[in-house]
């Protein structure tokens, strides 16, 4: 920066520059008058500072933020001050904080926090969300029961006993997969990214397909296409579950008779491929991008039919990351889908031990 001659000043004095300019966060100091005499890269990258044509200027007229304005020409700032800023076509949200120091100059501290407000958006969403999940089903057991406690015995028939203790355990299983689906995501964000060991690929395919094949109930055709010598380096369990997730969702939302496709092969680019193609429901274009968020479902009540959570995906897709891969949908409403998950070739392992 060409405010910053380090070495025009004294040993100490330049270490000191040199160590405020390698800091994470703004550093601006300005005169009595609050106009520019100093700011690190990153204040001036913050602020969008120019430092060559900006010294010697009132700060209020450099970084032009009615709010900043406000909070600049405070007696004191017992608090920093949050500002949104426009910055590469989004928006970056600063936190500012204004301190004296010396006789009568002020040093302001920059910080970019989009990232933290990012996080604790999402954060707030997912509670949100969570409280809205789990009350549904609890709400429509807790109604059952009271029902149930509240009919003299021989008002119910058989049937209807039968047919309310089944809807309750509907419900029931409905809140324990939900809880089940929220402890494995969260089990995926808290445990290290571990590469894990040569897996027999066959066999955890060979499995989901058994499960989804019972699912189906013969309403299906089922068609494969397995390499049965391509393995990869993995964690078991979250690939089995990534893997059921996609094959149980194509007989989900494909009304029968649908053909359901899984493939597992190597690419001519060397990495390896596994993928399930629907003749389903399909997704529209709109949808697709939301598809691997928590709890978004295209049709609620047809998720809700099939006993879905809407976290099936974003397992999915954690999976897939946390093995280098990718998840990929391609889609058109009404004609089908195809979720794919590429590997890396370096995840491929030659034969198992
Ligand atoms: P869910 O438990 O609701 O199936 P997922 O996270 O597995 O949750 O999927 C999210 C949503 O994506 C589903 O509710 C559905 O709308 C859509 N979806 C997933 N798989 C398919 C598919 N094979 N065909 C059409 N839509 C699908």
């Amino acid at each position: 920066s060409p405010f910053c001659q380090y070495q025009a000043f004294g040993d100490t004095l330049g270490s000191v520059m040199a160590a405020v300019e390698a800091l994470p966060d703004g550093t601006v100091l300005l005169n009595a008058d609050m106009e520019l005499v100093w700011c690190n890269q990153t204040a001036s990258n913050h602020l969008g500072l120019n430092t060559l044509t900006d010294r010697h200027h009132n700060i209020i007229n450099i970084f032009r933020v009615p709010e900043f304005a406000r909070y600049a020409r405070q007696e004191d700032w017992p608090s920093p001050i949050l500002i949104h800023t426009h910055h590469n076509g989004g928006t970056r949200a600063l936190l500012i904080n204004m301190t004296r120091y010396g006789p009568e100059d002020f040093l302001m501290v920059t910080r970019d926090v989009t990232q933290i407000e990012k996080l604790e958006t999402m954060r707030r969403d997912f509670i949100a969300n969570v409280s809205h999940e789990l009350p549904t089903p609890l709400t429509v057991l807790a109604g059952f029961l009271e029902t149930l406690a509240e009919t003299p015995a021989e008002a119910l028939s058989d049937e209807q006993r039968a047919q309310y203790l089944n809807l309750m355990r509907e419900q029931a299983n409905r809140m324990q997969a939900i809880i089940s689906d929220l402890l494995t995501l969260s089990t995926l964000e808290s445990q290290p990214q571990g590469d894990g060991g040569p897996l027999n690929m066959t066999d955890i395919i060979r499995a989901s397909l058994d499960q989804a094949r019972a699912l189906s109930a013969g309403r299906h055709e089922f068609k494969t296409d397995i390499d049965a010598n391509l393995h990869i380096t993995g964690m078991a369990n979250e690939l089995t579950s990534a893997i059921s997730n996609l094959i149980n969702n194509a007989v989900h939302y494909t009304p029968p008779p649908g053909t359901i496709t899984v493939e597992w092969k190597r690419k001519p680019d060397g990495t390896a491929l596994f993928a399930v193609t629907d003749t389903g429901i399909g997704v529209a274009t709109k949808d697709i991008p939301r598809l691997t968020e928590r709890f978004y479902r295209v049709d609620h009540s047809r998720s809700r039919a099939t006993g879905g959570t809407g976290l099936g995906l974003a397992i999915t897709r954690h999976v897939a990351l946390r093995h280098d891969g990718e998840l990929k949908v391609d889609s058109r409403l009404g004609a089908g889908s195809r979720f794919s998950i590429v590997f890396p070739a370096r995840r491929i392992v030659a034969g198992l031990p």
